[in-house]
């Protein structure tokens, strides 16, 4: 039983949406609060008080006993904002208590348990069919206790701290097993069911076959992914309603394309029925895996011929990568996609610095590739390898990604036998424009410095393109210990373009917690003060310094009256 306290109005209107949605779990202590929590909290498994946090601290502390037998507290503010998880979080259930009556209310559950705060997800949430003790194995897993993943077959799985022993075990399998005492199946999507059909035939001879045939090969319905056919039998009715009552998509294939698949047991009579040696066979391999039931045919009862044939293919699991601009430095620069790219992600690639920078996002059980400067070629590998193998990997850059950074090595390696997700970041022209005022108003470039990779002449070149079409130019890499003449070289080419009172903007570590800018001008700035943290953004034959703030014009007509 449950509970319930208040002492305002507001708190007692919101009791009463709690009492009415859950009756019969739920019970309304009236009265003065001292005595109802005293009583709540002595007759109640759970106790949910429309009160301030403080309150309840002063009434329970003299209640409270051992953790394991307590009675859990969930806290809701006056305003109905925030379901906070009090004592008894795991023990008494109080986490999950938050998190249904915020469900509930609109409010947002706090819960400051390590392994939630840290966000496991719930084995009911992973987007997977899934059957057996939920309940009883997400709680092993909030207590820390060791829970073993037995993987049958490859899938991009979200993080989860799992063993490879454990009393408990999650297993990822799409056979027809039943579910031990302290375990959860997960049914990955990995079976795809091809199907022929003679014109009329019924529902229940193309959903019988189906389903012997999962069952003979010990195969469970929940892992089909979709059933496949020809195109010409897209509309056939017993076809179209097994799909709907297994409750998967149904594609379908032109004859051409089916023919052109290798299959075991090709016949002629589709061949002449609808030009393909191959339905069953050929429309379950057409996207590739295994074959796992070769093409069998229906039983009639009456004994008139079959008008239903299947076959089952396993396919593999498709590996996910997700490439993931971190944004410049702080925090709250780093977008909610990529925040939640990174969660979802069971293995992260990055270099070490910026692994650090995002670790307090990671889930446990995240596993963690990081190396060191350099060493790109061999990240870019690691991640699409690891993709390959059917996990969801995360790998990360600095700003955006795909600016001087690694999804052009990894997308080199990538092949299309892995999904790739790309999330945008603010790359640091951006970040140092904004701190600078408008410098990127107009048509802009930005310009590597480093000669690590490329030759200089090439970057010679591309500096003096950008300075006879009067871009406003932003350089990476600007300077390092190794490589000091390259900027003085570049603004040298850039001078021969523009006038000595160009404005140029510095900028060292933007949005980070060291830093520093200043706008000057192309004969003031001492290459000196730049440093590989830095970018150097040159205005444009129009950029102006206004009030400190470097301004780029949008065009030179953009502030005349219109004719
Ligand atoms: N992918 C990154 C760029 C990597 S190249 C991005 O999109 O921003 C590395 C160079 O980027 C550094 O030498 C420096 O010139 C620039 N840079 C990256 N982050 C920066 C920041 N916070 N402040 C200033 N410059 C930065």
């Amino acid at each position: 039983m449950i509970g319930l306290i208040s002492a305002t109005a507001a708190g007692a209107a919101a009791r009463d949406r709690l009492a009415a949605a859950w009756p019969d779990r739920t019970r309304v202590y009236e009265g003065p609060v001292g005595e109802a929590v005293r009583a709540a909290f002595a007759e109640c498994e759970q106790v949910v008080c429309f009160l301030a946090t403080g309150a309840v601290v002063r009434l329970l502390a003299p209640l409270l006993g051992d953790k394991a037998a307590d009675p859990g507290v969930v806290c809701v503010d006056e305003g109905g904002r925030f379901a906070v998880s009090l004592v008894g979080g795991h023990g008494g259930g109080a986490n999950e208590l938050a998190r249904e009556v915020g469900d509930l209310l609109g409010a947002e559950p706090v819960v400051t348990t390590a392994t939630d705060a840290a966000g496991l997800p719930g084995l009911d949430t992973l987007g997977l069919p899934y059957e057996g003790s939920v309940a009883v194995v997400s709680r092993a897993l909030l207590d820390g206790e060791p829970v073993a993943l037995e993987a049958e077959v490859a899938w991009p799985l979200p993080p989860l701290p799992l063993a490879a022993e454990g009393r408990y075990t999650v297993r990822l399998t799409d056979r027809a097993v039943a579910p031990g005492e302290r375990e959860v199946l997960l049914r990955p999507p990995s079976l795809v069911v091809g199907v022929g059909a003679s014109k009329g035939a019924p529902e229940a001879e193309v959903l019988g076959l189906i389903e012997e045939a999962l069952a003979e090969a010990g195969l469970s319905p929940k892992s089909v992914a979709l059933l496949a056919t020809v195109d010409a039998k897209a509309g056939e009715p017993g076809i179209v309603a097994a799909a709907e009552r297994l409750g998967v998509p149904l594609v379908t294939y032109s004859a051409e394309e089916l023919a052109g698949v290798a299959v075991p047991n090709p016949s002629d009579a589709p061949l002449a029925a609808v030009g393909t040696p191959s339905v069953a066979e050929a429309a379950a391999l057409a996207q590739g895996g295994e074959l796992v039931v070769p093409k069998r045919k229906s039983e009639r009862a009456d004994g008139r011929p079959a008008m239903a044939t299947c076959a089952v293919v396993r396919r593999p699991g498709r590996g996910r990568l997700a490439v993931v601009g971190l944004g410049p430095g702080a925090r709250d620069l780093l977008t909610p996609r990529a925040a939640a790219e990174l969660r979802r992600a069971s293995v992260l690639v990055g270099l070490d610095q910026y692994v650090e920078q995002i670790r307090d996002l990671l889930r446990p059980g995240t596993r963690v590739l990081e190396s060191g400067l350099g060493a790109e070629e061999e990240r870019a590998r690691t991640a699409v390898a690891e993709a390959r193998k059917g996990h969801a990997v995360a790998l990360i850059g600095s700003g955006d990604a795909g600016v001087y950074a690694m999804a052009s090595p990894a997308l080199a390696e990538a092949s299309d036998d892995i999904d790739v997700v790309g999330v945008p970041g603010v790359t640091a022209a951006l970040a140092a424009g904004a701190i600078l005022g408008a410098p990127l108003g107009h048509d802009h470039v930005s310009i590597s410095l480093s000669d690590l990779h490329t030759p200089w002449e090439v970057i010679e070149r591309r500096v003096r393109a950008a300075a006879e079409a009067d871009l406003v130019v932003t350089f990476y890499n600007p300077r390092s210990r190794g490589r000091d003449w390259q900027l003085p070289k570049a603004l040298g080419i850039l001078a021969e373009h523009r006038t000595p009172a160009t404005p140029v903007g510095v900028v060292r570590n933007a949005s980070r917690p060291d830093e520093s800018s200043r706008v000057t001008t192309l004969a003031a700035l001492d290459p000196a003060t730049v440093d590989m943290m830095t970018v150097v953004t040159v205005g444009n034959t129009a950029t102006r310094d206004i009030a400190g703030r470097m301004v780029t014009p949008r065009g030179y007509r953009w502030q005349e009256e219109p004719k």
